[in-house]
């Protein structure tokens, strides 16, 4: 297996080194009793002239000859035992180490063969994901242009609404605003799948946001007369944005403040600089957004479930779409609800964190 290596090592004792040891347990005791003989008999038979059986002579020979090599003999037996047993225990270690080499490489070529499958299988899906864009696009595309052309006929045959019976007049203005809806819905998904496959351009540099709020906010509530409190300093510094994608962002938002609150409340929009940054946020006196959904809702396609569902249309896409382009643009989106201590209409604020141009380096 690369990269792993397992070794536990055999201690250097051959058998025929073991061989030797035992035949050594038995020699050498032999040898030294042979010794303690051939010295007494020396020094007691021929110095002394002490006869075979007195009592020094057997008392020595008894002493040295027998128990001293005894001794030898046990110890000598005792090592051999104790190696006998580190060669056993060293000669299964070798075993379970071979064993555990195999499952090692066996288990390895598995994962490689499951990484191999893995990365095919992303590969597929990766082209899935990439045909599935291109679709969309296409489809997009293509309905882009009968789109707006429905809609210029529409806008034409409004301009001759006084003329008409009040009925027909109704149909052709809920078919404007139906006909209208959709282009926002088919804009919103090409932008979303340009956003998913990298392909959306933008072109960041100084921006004034104050004109592009005011902007964003009378095109959002012009037909609506919301009412709105503002809270801009008199000047504030530009940050470093995409002009078109800014307005976009700040759109959603807004539109959102107004689909999710009663009419008959304020929006609220707020502009500081926190932390060399420039903090926009937009509140409402809606129902909220409750905690567990907080992260979902931007996430796509998805919604807050609630009862008046029917009567605030969506894809779930506007919040996605928005955060993605502020972290594009290196800022962040956040939500606070409740943002404010009525336990009726808890609100929601959402602010748009953004860089300063003049903190953001040259190339940025
Ligand atoms: P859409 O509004 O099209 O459904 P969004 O992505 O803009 O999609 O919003 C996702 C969901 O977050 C909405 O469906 C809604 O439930 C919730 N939401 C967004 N803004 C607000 C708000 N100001 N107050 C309450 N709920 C909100």
């Amino acid at each position: 297996m690369e990269g792993i290596e397992l070794s536990i090592s055999k201690p250097d004792i051959s058998k025929e080194q073991l061989r030797r040891a035992n035949w050594m347990r038995f020699i050498l005791p032999l040898v030294l009793f042979f010794i303690v003989l051939f010295y007494e008999t020396r020094e007691h038979i021929l110095t002394k002239g002490e006869d075979v059986f007195d009592v020094n002579f057997t008392s020595e020979v008894l002493f040295f000859g027998i128990i001293g090599p005894s001794c030898v003999f046990l110890v000598i037996s005792y090592v051999i035992a104790l190696l006998r047993k580190q060669t056993d225990v060293a000669v299964e270690l070798e075993s379970l180490n071979k064993n555990l080499e195999k499952i090692v490489a066996e288990r390895t070529a598995t994962l490689a063969e499951r990484n191999s499958e893995l990365a095919e299988a992303n590969l597929n899906l990766q082209k899935l994901d990439e045909l599935k864009s291109d679709f969309v696009s296409l489809v997009s595309h293509e309905l882009r242009g009968p789109l707006t052309s429905l809609n210029g006929g529409l806008e034409l045959a409004l301009q001759d609404a006084e003329n008409m019976p009040l009925k027909s007049r109704r149909v052709l203005e809920v078919m404007a605003h139906e006909s209208e809806r959709l282009t926002q819905f088919v804009q919103t998904i090409l932008d979303v799948s340009k956003l998913s496959a990298g392909k959306l351009n933008l072109n960041c540099g100084p921006v004034a946001v104050l004109p592009l709020l005011k902007r964003a906010t009378d095109v959002v509530l012009m037909s609506e007369g919301r009412k709105v409190e503002w809270s801009v300093p008199g000047s504030l510094p530009p940050v470093w944005a995409d002009e078109t994608y800014l307005e976009k962002i700040f759109c959603n938002l807004v539109m959102n403040a107004e689909k999710y609150s009663p009419g008959d409340k304020p929006i609220e929009i707020a502009a500081e600089i926190v932390d060399n940054r420039l903090q926009i946020t937009v509140a409402d006196h809606g129902p909220g957004i409750p905690e567990g959904m907080q992260h979902q809702i931007f996430e796509r396609f998805q919604r807050v479930e609630r009862g008046d569902q029917i009567k605030t249309k969506g894809w779930g896409l506007g919040l996605y779409f928005a955060k993605t382009l502020v972290e594009a643009q290196r800022g962040k989106l956040s939500v606070k609800s409740p943002c404010r201590g009525n336990g009726d209409a808890p609100g929601a604020a959402f602010m748009v964190t953004i860089p300063l141009a003049d903190e953001v380096p040259e190339d940025g």
